[in-house]
């Protein structure tokens, strides 16, 4: 179970460290235009980001203390990872693992006030009110496009192509590759790519989401299927580890 304690471990704090960059990311440039859309944006994003860092630590250190409501199964792994026990089949626990499907903890212990929960409602309603000018400003300009559908091309493992959902040419999605495996037992097992989007940018009609929220109120999918570059991924990242 070593071996694969390991690798998930390391995964928890590779995501939530992503992440928490890209909110430090865009809650600084969100600062420095404060004049223009005020100080509850940034705030918002910086104190996402505040958050993340403090999950990543405690990835670092003990999984199991970052999610609530474990399985049996997964907190006897986080709990003695070095004991093997041949009953236990992780993939059954893998994919929610891996997409955070268990419940994280809350780190700030404190009960939000009346005065907090219109400030965090209002940061959805302004990140909402920013996409939905981002959208209308990047229809107006595919208008003016004179030329056909252009493309552009991803590179490496962090970028993904997309169809821009604004003027239908080839965006760049930004975010991490990584596998998972679907299977039951040792012999009987499938092992998928895929890549998860935390920001689109679209050098055509100008369109940019900044993080998945964004993408999500902007209707693209957050989660794509690059099964199909296996082979690649495995060539550079080692071979297909065995005991999967
Ligand atoms: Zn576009």
């Amino acid at each position: 179970m070593k071996k694969y304690f390991n690798s998930i471990r390391k995964h928890l704090q590779v995501e939530l460290a992503k992440s928490a960059r890209d909110y430090l990311k865009i809650g600084l440039s969100l600062y420095h235009d404060r004049r223009s859309i005020g100080i509850q944006a940034p705030i918002g994003n910086l104190g996402i980001a505040i958050e993340l860092m403090i999950k990543t630590y405690i990835a670092k250190n003990n999984p199991l203390l970052l999610f609530q409501g474990l399985p049996t199964e997964l907190k006897v792994l986080f709990t003695c990872p070095d004991s093997s026990i041949k009953s236990f089949h992780w993939r059954r626990f893998d994919i929610d693992l891996r997409s955070f499907l268990y419940k994280t903890i809350e780190v700030w212990a404190y009960c939000p006030t009346k005065k907090d929960i219109s400030f965090l409602s209002s940061f959805d309603m302004e990140r909402a009110e920013r996409v939905r000018k981002t959208i209308e400003a990047a229809k107006v300009k595919s208008k003016e496009l004179k030329h056909d559908i252009s493309l552009t091309s991803a590179e490496g493992w962090d970028e993904y192509n997309t169809e821009c959902p604004i003027c239908d040419s080839e965006g760049i999605l930004t975010g991490n590759s990584d596998f998972h495996v679907l299977g039951e037992d040792e012999t009987n097992f499938e092992i998928f790519l895929d890549f998860s989007a935390d920001s689109f940018y679209c050098s055509e009609c100008g369109l940019v989401l900044n993080d998945y929220k964004e993408l999500e109120l902007a209707g693209m999918d957050i989660s794509y299927d690059r099964s199909s570059e296996l082979d690649e991924w495995f060539e550079e990242h080692g071979p297909e580890p065995d005991e999967f």
